[in-house]
């Protein structure tokens, strides 16, 4: 009942289709179930007239059935036309409700999800949902009124014979429910083979490069033979389910006219019934069976789309994890000055990644997190744009904890340069755009020149018009980085966190980056994870941490005074360069 109550709310805009597709829909029935009955005082009274009144009542008749067809064509279109159009618009709405939630989630709740399944409830299931919207009530409708009239005219025409019928068809019924729940089943499992085929599709083309530099293709072409035949083997079960189900229909529609003809005709020559009637009967019967045919289906349908609408209201009920406090406040005339207070973090119940960790950095200086991988660094810097809340202590910017911040005013403040870069399919100019929307063109060709990207970006045919092909597929790494860094440059955020941002490259282009991010640090309170040391070496502070939290903490010459551990690490990269 809840459930039916929020699936009516999307109904809401469309009220006035709504209501006109059902009047429509009821005009279709009552004219479909006019006509056999107009055939029978046809047939009755007209033909014990004389020649000129059936000319003229013929005349009248004529006129009078093609204004009822003409409307029922008129109620048809508008019924497949605006119908449909509602139970789109609706889904359109559903979607865009549905993108909008999985925007709000937070980093715990795509740790969680699969990506496939949440583009699969963005397509079937909203299809299911749709499909149900648009053809429920109005197939709903067009059969009970179908039905009923069609059974009250049957027992007016003749009761005996409409008991023998209802016998058969409720045999019918039975069989036709069994059969449907199977073939729906092999629909079911068709589905899920043809997501395994996609899946195996899209796995190995986004892991197309692996895979040829293993000569591997071999091995992915079993793996999709295997999913592909899987499908074929489903899907001619399938087909087996519907020949079954189809012709099994059929051979019970053929058993009742013979079970009325046969009974009729017993009838008739018993002298209880008249020719006529056994064929208005007749007529009647398609109207009273094609509508029992169509809910048999519509269950399948009805179970499928509420099942799709209930796994669409457990999403859009899912609370974001992370929300704006409803009294956060703008972060504005920001100095940049980070605070860790007595910071623990889990990711879950099993193991704590932090405990207790204290660090303070000055507005405008620097501090650089070392240790091993896994330590916990990553963690530690993504709980200052609040990707993930504390589970003790507390973050705090310019002496403000982040969870009474608006979360777009945060994260306006931060700039985060990773290892791992994301270009967005699109040219260069609108990758480096997106780190301010709206920039203008001398904007960001000032960030691609602080990126030291500018030469290379002119050096291409298209210029800044360049595609960078699917995830900056076309550009050597160093070349995505630096468009990575001239987004922000272009945001121009006080603070940054650069996450091992020049660990994935080769060393000239090390060197090369390392420049234009010491100076897009100038000025910037700024959190650096190095994996090369020398890259460090001025700033601030420089914290080690591992497993079991922070080590050690200083200056780069306190550490190496210190003969600890950093001098350790120092010492073996220094050896190896
Ligand atoms: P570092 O950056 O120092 O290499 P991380 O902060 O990435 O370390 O990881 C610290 C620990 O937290 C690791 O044990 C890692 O497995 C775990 N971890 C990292 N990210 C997640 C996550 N999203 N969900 C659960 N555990 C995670
Ligand atoms: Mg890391």
């Amino acid at each position: 009942m809840q459930l039916l109550k929020k699936f009516i709310r999307y109904y809401k805009p469309y009220r006035a289709v709504f209501f006109l597709d059902l009047v429509c829909a009821l005009a279709v029935s009552l004219v479909d179930l006019a006509f056999p009955q107009i055939l029978s005082i046809l047939t009755k009274t007209f033909f014990t007239e004389q020649p000129d009144v059936i000319i003229s009542g013929l005349l009248k008749l004529g006129v009078a059935l093609f204004l009822m067809y003409v409307i029922r064509t008129l109620c048809r279109f508008y019924i497949t036309y605006q119908g449909h159009v509602m139970g789109a618009k609706m889904e359109s709405d559903m979607r865009q409700d549905l993108f909008d939630q999985y925007e709000r989630f937070s980093f715990s709740y795509y740790d969680r999800s699969n990506t496939g399944e949440m583009m699969s409830k963005l397509v079937s299931d909203l299809f299911d949902i749709s499909e149900l919207a648009h053809h429920g009530p109005e197939n709903i409708f067009i059969s009970a009124v179908k039905i009923i009239g069609s059974f009250v005219l049957l027992l007016m025409v003749n009761v005996p014979l409409t008991l023998i019928l209802s016998a058969v068809v409720v045999v019918m019924v039975v069989f036709s429910l069994y059969q449907n729940r199977k073939m729906q089943e092999t629909f079911m499992d068709n589905r899920r083979k043809i997501a395994a085929v996609n899946a195996s599709l899209q796995d190995s083309l986004a892991g197309i490069r692996v895979v040829k530099s293993f000569a591997n293709e071999e091995i992915e072409r079993r793996k999709f033979e295997t999913s592909n035949q899987q499908f074929l083997v489903s899907k001619e079960s399938n087909y087996l389910r519907m020949g079954i189900f189809h012709s099994g229909n059929n051979f019970f529609e053929g058993m009742l006219f013979l079970t009325v003809l046969v009974a009729g005709g017993y009838f008739i020559a018993r002298g209880t019934l008249s020719a006529t009637d056994l064929a208005v009967y007749a007529l009647y019967i398609n109207i009273f069976i094609n509508p029992i045919e169509v809910l048999i289906e519509f269950t399948e349908l009805l179970q499928k789309g509420i099942s799709g609408f209930r796994r669409f209201t457990e999403v859009m009920e899912t609370v974001p994890e992370i929300q704006d406090a409803p009294d956060a406040k703008e972060l504005t005339n920001v100095k940049g000055t980070i605070d860790y207070k007595d910071v623990s973090f889990r990711y879950n119940d099993e193991e704590s990644v932090l405990e207790h960790i204290n660090v303070h950095v000055d507005a405008g200086r620097s501090v650089a997190l070392v240790g091993p991988s896994g330590g916990g660094k990553t963690t530690l810097c993504s709980l200052l744009p609040r990707f993930y809340d504390v589970t003790g202590g507390s973050v705090c910017i310019d002496g403000q904890d982040v969870r009474t911040l608006t979360q777009e005013s945060l994260r306006s403040a931060i700039g985060i340069v990773q290892q791992d870069v994301y270009l967005f399919g699109g040219s260069i100019q609108e990758n480096i755009a997106y780190g301010k929307p709206g920039a203008s063109m001398e904007e960001i060709i000032e960030a691609a020149k602080e990126a030291n990207i500018h030469d290379f970006i002119l050096s291409l045919p298209d210029g800044y018009d360049t595609y960078v092909g699917e995830r900056g597929a076309r550009l050597s790494g160093g070349q995505k980085q630096r468009i990575s860094i001239a987004r922000v440059f272009l945001k121009n955020p006080p603070m940054l966190i650069l996450d091992e941002a020049t660990s994935a490259l080769d060393n000239e282009s090390e060197q090369y980056i390392q420049n234009s991010l010491d100076k897009l640090a100038h000025g910037r309170t700024t959190i650096t994870i190095a994996h090369r040391l020398s890259t460090i070496r001025n700033a601030d502070e420089i914290i080690v941490i591992d497993n079991d939290g922070i080590r050690e903490r200083g200056t780069h010459d306190d550490l190496l005074a210190k003969d600890g551990l950093y001098a350790k690490y120092y010492q073996m990269q220094f050896r190896n360069n």
